[in-house]
């Protein structure tokens, strides 16, 4: 490392991607949110589609909410369980998510694991994010995400094995009990 790099935080730097970096720059915050995206909303979904350290959850999800990129909502009362929905201010990233699954495919992996459709016409999603076939933007609620060939048909999580079934971004990724 040289003498220009970055501190421990980019506070000095007054550019907007520095800004935004503060917020979702973490490791694993990003995935959180792709998860989020894909719905699933639970811990315990979280932990296990993600692998990652329970410590490392908690904290990415206790700074996503203060950021208010996810909300957080009670569903049980005895015990008490909240989940992590997206808020508008979190669903206002999915064009970064985008590009940056795009830019890791051509440019890294080479694989596409999932297609994105606009649900209402079946067409694949243009690389803007646009439906190609009628010429709008798709509103988030309104990508379908389809498992591709790539992706393991055979998961060892039950995340992983609800996340083959197509559905919607957003709505609320539906877990067989165990
Ligand atoms: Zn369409």
């Amino acid at each position: 490392m040289d003498g220009m790099a970055l501190g421990k935080d980019y506070a000095t730097q007054e550019c907007s991607i520095a800004s935004a970096l503060e917020v979702i720059g973490e490791r694993w915050t990003l995935l959180v949110i792709r998860d989020a995206f894909y719905g699933v909303r639970r811990y315990n979904d979280f932990l296990v589609h993600l692998g990652i350290p329970r410590a490392v959850l908690a904290a990415r999800l206790q700074t996503l909410t203060a950021q208010g990129i996810l909300e957080k909502r009670r569903y049980q009362e005895s015990p008490p369980r909240d989940e992590y929905v997206l808020t508008d201010r979190g669903i206002a990233l999915w064009p970064t998510l985008w590009a940056l699954g795009l830019w890791g495919r051509e440019h890294l992996t080479g694989v596409r694991l999932r297609a994105f459709r606009h649900a209402d016409c079946g067409t694949d999603l243009g690389r803007y994010g646009e439906c190609p076939a009628c010429g709008t933007v798709v509103p988030v609620p309104d990508v379908e995400v389809v498992p591709g060939p790539g992706l393991n048909q055979e998961p060892a999580d039950p995340v992983s094995r609800a996340l083959l079934r197509p559905k919607r971004l957003l709505q609320p990724v539906e877990v067989d009990p165990v």
